[in-house]
């Protein structure tokens, strides 16, 4: 076997996936890939995995869904990346936090939907989650060294989307090609949708406050439309720090890999203030994207309601992409789905599961 730390990539043929071929590429003498999944693109993953010389390369969509677990448990895997989009990268990464592995996580939408389980299965399995998000990279980065009890609370930056200066009657007529236009980021359509409606920020909200055990009092988001500032933590004495550089993906994934080390990567263009410059920010309009406070008020209920929350979502996000609802029906469906979700069981995987898919049946038979 050749040295060098296992890395699977679970999701290769995506944004996330291709972008982390592309850093691992410059890092062989650290890493190897050493499986690949992908849903559908088997003829992308065949060229990975030749390219890469995985000795596992498995398509999904082969009715092959437990390649995700496969390739995540492997023994000469140390870090799964999950860049999986949705609900569907839930037991790959429960099943390779029992096993010990780092996961460097990308798909947020597990940690949403099943925050106490996957805490859970760190605990017993030994393994640890490193967030690919790259608000939550620098919160980490940020965080690393330092004491828990001295952070006072974490701000969120966002870049408000595609439609941030919309007023609420443009909104109502936004198109799914109009959604799919980031002025920032390059990233998968799911992602870039739910940055639109600000959905993604609510994941994220969610998502820090498991990974830093944050309170949602903690959690604060700003709107900053240049994407150049990660995200600030404050401390007890009023200090902010912040992790600053260019929107590109590379960086927060190969800092998951690295932890809490740093490696050299001459590859990114070195940071210029001038250039970047001006940095602005401005308050979220909540009223107009309420998807944020419906996010926000189910990661405060706990329970299901996060896992029902995220599958609404989803299923709302895919209808709309086909042309079958509007924009601003996105979060009404959310709404819709959450009434009652406080009262759903959540304490197994199956429970959250028949959550998940009954939220989105809700969101077929009332929105669609
Ligand atoms: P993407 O749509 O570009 O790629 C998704 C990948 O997952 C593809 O390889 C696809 O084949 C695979 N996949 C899709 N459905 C699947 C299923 N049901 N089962 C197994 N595999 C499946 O998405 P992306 O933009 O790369 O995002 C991936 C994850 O990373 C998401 O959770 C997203 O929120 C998160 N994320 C992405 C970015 C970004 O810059 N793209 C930034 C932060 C977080
Ligand atoms: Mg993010």
């Amino acid at each position: 076997m050749t040295p060098g730390i296992g890395v699977a990539i679970l999701g290769s043929t995506g944004s996330i996936g291709t972008t982390a071929l592309r850093v691992l590429q410059r890092h062989r003498e650290r890493f190897r890939v050493t499986a690949l999944t992908a849903f559908s693109n088997a003829q992308l993953l065949r060229e990975q995995a030749a390219a890469s010389q995985a000795a596992y390369a498995e398509i999904v969509s082969n009715g092959r869904a437990a390649c995700l677990v496969e390739a995540a448990t492997r023994a000469d895997v140390n870090i799964v990346l999950n860049a999986v989009v949705g609900a569907a990268g839930l037991d790959a990464t429960l099943a390779a936090l029992e096993a010990g592995k780092r996961v460097a996580l990308a798909n947020k939408e597990t940690l949403v939907m099943a925050g106490h389980l996957v805490r859970g299965a760190m605990e017993r399995g030994g393994g640890e989650i490193v967030p690919v998000d790259s608000e939550h990279s620098a919160i980490l980065q940020c965080l690393t060294g330092r004491r828990r009890q001295d952070v006072r609370r974490v701000v969120l930056t966002a870049s408000g989307g595609p439609f941030r200066e919309w007023t609420p009657a443009q909104l109502e007529k936004a198109t799914a090609e109009d959604a799919l236009k980031h002025p920032t980021w390059r990233m998968g359509r799911k992602i870039t949708v739910d940055s639109a409606t600000l959905a993604n920020k609510a994941l994220e909200v969610i998502e820090a406050h498991h990974l830093f055990d944050l309170d949602f009092d903690q959690i604060d988001v700003v709107v900053h439309p240049q994407s150049v500032v990660h995200s600030f933590v404050e401390f007890v004495d009023g200090s902010v720090l912040a992790q600053l550089g260019a929107p590109n993906m590379e960086l927060p994934i190969l800092y998951a890999l690295t932890h809490p080390e740093r490696i050299h990567d001459d590859a990114l263009a070195p940071y210029d203030p001038v250039a970047l410059s001006p940095l602005t920010f401005e308050r979220v309009r909540r009223r107009d994207f309420p998807a944020l406070e419906l996010g926000i008020a189910a990661g405060r209920m706990g329970g299901a309601a996060p896992a029902v929350y995220n599958a609404a979502n989803e299923q709302a996000v895919a209808i709309f992409l086909e042309g079958g609802m509007t924009f601003t029906d996105i979060p009404r469906a959310i709404e819709a789905a959450l009434d009652g979700a406080s009262r759903l069981p959540s304490d197994s995987r199956e429970a959250l599961l028949s959550a998940d898919r009954s939220a989105r049946a809700l969101v077929r038979e009332r929105f669609a």
